[in-house]
């Protein structure tokens, strides 16, 4: 499928897109941060956190969390003032750690200040698929009919083994068994996977997204790995024992995946680039000038 991105012919359904299509407008993400931690990092499922996660909980760019939720927008929307207009949606991003791992009350209240906040038009959630309780899904099922949400997933591989390396510490059955419960409810999930894990194949990562398909996920986030300062993934990658993937290596593999997406699936995000502060690896990620405008001679 061939989809516009900045004006340009896209072989994918954009989320740029996919946005205007709903909202009938651009949409930018506000990320905002609460004082929630993560299974994996509390002792309950695990410590230390997944190997590739530094301490800020994949959050680095989100607000300090001790700001409230409506002042936490209104700075990203400040942020963002010299790319956006009156006409600009927000959508309220709850970005770090897992932000369904706290009692169903206290996010419920943190997204109903979202809601309630004139430029936001959706919610987005980013969390793991075995922190999400049955009452937690019903709230989110009744907010959903009054501003869209969406859930994102970090399944990162669908591959118990690779899984297990990296210390996820749940099953893919359990994002399986979630994501049938969160679509039942009519509410839209994209699904983070990350190409270049430890002991990971292409073969690997491209089962991992014909597994995401075959879930029926909404939409799709791509990133490779990014070796981090802090991490295990550090220690790992300065003994020699873990390669990341060059540029065009791993936009290869992303040219194979596009291929398995239904026309339908968007596609939220082709990468990521790796926070500046505590980045080592992979150095491309850095220039991101340089990948936008590789990703638009490729993908046009
Ligand atoms: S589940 Fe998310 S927040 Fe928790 S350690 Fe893994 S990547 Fe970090």
């Amino acid at each position: 499928m061939w989809e516009t991105w900045f004006g340009i012919e896209m072989r994918y359904y954009s989320a740029n897109d996919y946005y205007k299509d709903r909202f009938g407008c651009k949409m930018y993400k506000a990320a905002i941060s609460l004082p929630v931690t993560c299974p994996n990092r509390d002792g309950s499922k695990g410590v230390g956190g997944c190997a590739f996660c530094s301490g800020e909980g994949s959050g680095e760019f989100a607000s300090l969390c001790n700001i409230s939720v409506v002042n936490q927008i209104d700075l990203a929307i400040d942020k963002l003032k010299t790319k956006t207009d009156e006409g600009t949606g927000f959508i309220a991003y709850f970005q770090s750690f897992t932000n369904t791992y706290c009692e169903v009350g206290f996010l419920e209240d943190a997204i109903s200040q979202a809601v309630n906040h004139p430029r936001v038009r959706a919610i987005s959630i980013a969390t793991r698929p075995d922190c999400i309780s049955d009452k937690m899904i019903k709230m989110l099922s009744r907010i959903n009919k009054i501003c869209p949400i969406f859930v994102e997933l970090g399944l990162q591989t669908s591959n118990d083994e690779i899984a297990y390396r990296f210390n996820r510490c749940f099953f893919t059955q359990e994002y399986d068994d979630t994501i049938i419960q969160l679509k039942e409810e009519g509410i839209n999930v994209i699904t983070h996977v990350i190409f270049g894990l430890e002991g990971d194949t292409i073969e690997g990562m491209l089962d991992t997204v014909n597994h995401v398909v075959e879930c029926k996920s909404d939409g799709i986030k791509f990133t490779c790995l990014f070796v981090l300062k802090g991490t295990r993934y550090e220690e790992l990658y300065n003994e020699g024992k873990l390669s990341v993937l060059e540029m065009q290596e791993y936009f290869d593999i992303v040219d194979k995946a596009l291929e398995l997406l239904p026309k339908d699936m968007v596609v939220h995000r082709l990468t990521g680039d790796g926070p500046k502060s505590s980045l080592i690896a992979p150095m491309w990620t850095w220039n991101k000038r340089n990948v936008v405008n590789y990703i638009n001679k490729r993908f046009k």
